[in-house]
Parts: structure tokens; C-alpha cells; sequence
């Protein structure tokens, strides 16, 4: 059977989400309070809705807590945010996911029973600067406050080293989680894996041995 979704506010980051997910054939419940919203996605979306998603009886009457991850998606209105996610989570949603403005409003949330907290902004700016900072930075994914993952291109002092050589976990504190090597995944690779060039180097670990090491090999 198919995942089922449902996606709470229809601005440019719930949209978004919305698209990406019937583009890889989802079915999607798309709600929003606002009708104009709402009928930008009616040829987009599995179902669309017009609703308040405060309201508990409307939730209900949508099934909404058979559905197996929500999406809240609602910036301005934090208290509708809220209440929303308050809902979801005393009928027991699954998988609850919601987008916060601020660090309180995160707090707040988690300790309402959101499973998973983003801040979009926040996170694209983060990733932005990591690019800008060194070409070699394919990627940085933001796993909580305090760990991270990056994709980085081997640098010359890294070509020609093997994992245990380079000996990164006692040195930093991070870990080679993976390799990329000609469109290949190679997930958990030996110590004596040797780096070669093209290589994509994927590290897991705190944020400030990320940096560290980020600083000594991968900068530019
Ligand atoms: P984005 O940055 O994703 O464009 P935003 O952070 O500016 O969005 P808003 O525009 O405030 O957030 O809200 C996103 C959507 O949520 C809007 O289309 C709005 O109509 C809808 N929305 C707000 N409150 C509710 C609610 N109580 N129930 C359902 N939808 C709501």
C-alpha cells in the first residue's frame, strides 16, 4: 500500500513538499484555511481541502489520524502551528513533521509530540554558506543542532591516504560514513580503504569536528 500524506499550509515550503511528492507518485491530502491557496493545488494534488486544521472535528472527519505522516506547514500563525500539531499528536499521528519560525516555537513543539522540527531558512542558509565556503563541499545536511553530515570532494592531502592513515575519528571526532567512488555508494568503508581522486567523502560527527576537519583538509 502506498504512504499516505497529508501536508497542512500550502506556502512555498508546504507546496513545495506537496509537488515533490506526487512527482514521485504520493498520494497527497493537501489542506489549507485559504481557498485561493487551495485551488492553486487542485490539479497538483491527490485531494484537496479547504480547512482549518485547528479544528479538531475537521481533522477527524478528514481521517486525518490514519494518515501515516503530516506535515505542518503553517509559518506566520505560530498558535495555529501549534494547536495543529497538539491535535495531530493526541490522535496519535505517526509521523508528525512541522516547520518552526523560532528556537521557542521548536521548543514548544517538541514537547508537544512533533516527531521531526524544521526550519527551512535556516537550514538552506546554513547549507549556502558551506558551499560558498569551499567548492569541494558537495553537500551538508544539518542532522540536529549539534551533528551534521557533509559531502566533500577529496582534496590533494587526502588522495592516496587510506581511513586509517588518516586516522580521522581519534584526530576529530568525525567519521567516514561513506564513500562515494564513480556513482557508487560504498557505505561503511575499511580502514585500509585507499582515497582516490573524484572521490566523495562522506563524514558524520559533531558539528565542530566537521568544521575542524573541514578547515585542515577540505577548504580552499
Ligand atoms: P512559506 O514560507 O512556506 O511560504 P510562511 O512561513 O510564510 O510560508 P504562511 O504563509 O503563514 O507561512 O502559512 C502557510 C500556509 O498555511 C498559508 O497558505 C496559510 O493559508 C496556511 N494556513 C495558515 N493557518 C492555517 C490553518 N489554521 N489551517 C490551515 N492552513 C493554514
Amino acid at each position: 500500500m502506498k504512504k499516505q500524506f497529508a501536508i497542512i499550509g500550502l506556502g512555498r515550503f508546504g507546496g513545495s513538499v506537496t509537488k515533490e511528492l506526487v512527482e514521485q507518485g504520493a498520494d497527497v491530502l493537501a489542506i489549507d484555511s485559504d481557498r485561493t491557496k487551495a485551488d492553486e493545488f487542485r490539479d497538483i494534488a491527490t485531494q484537496v481541502v479547504i480547512a482549518n486544521a485547528t479544528d479538531e472535528q475537521v481533522l477527524r472527519e478528514l481521517d486525518i489520524p490514519l494518515y501515516e505522516h503530516v506535515v505542518v506547514a503553517i509559518g506566520n500563525d505560530i498558535e495555529a502551528s501549534i494547536l495543529a500539531t497538539l491535535l495531530l499528536s493526541e490522535m496519535g499521528v505517526k509521523h508528525i513533521c512541522v516547520k518552526a519560525e523560532t528556537d521557542h516555537h521548536e521548543k514548544v513543539l517538541k514537547k508537544i509530540g512533533a516527531h521531526r522540527v524544521l526550519h527551512p531558512e535556516r537550514e538552506m542558509g546554513a547549507r549556502l554558506a558551506h558551499h560558498l565556503l569551499s567548492a569541494n563541499i558537495v553537500d551538508y545536511i544539518e542532522l540536529s543542532s549539534q551533528d551534521t553530515i557533509i559531502e566533500a570532494v577529496a582534496t590533494p592531502s587526502l588522495i592516496g591516504q587510506t581511513i586509517q592513515d588518516l586516522n580521522i575519528r581519534a584526530l576529530y571526532g568525525c567519521t567516514i560514513i561513506a564513500i562515494r567512488r564513480q556513482g557508487r555508494l560504498m557505505a561503511a568503508p575499511q580502514a585500509n580503504e585507499v582515497i582516490q581522486a573524484e572521490d566523495v567523502l562522506v563524514l558524520l560527527g559533531p558539528k565542530k569536528a566537521i568544521y575542524a576537519f573541514e578547515k585542515d583538509f577540505i577548504a580552499n
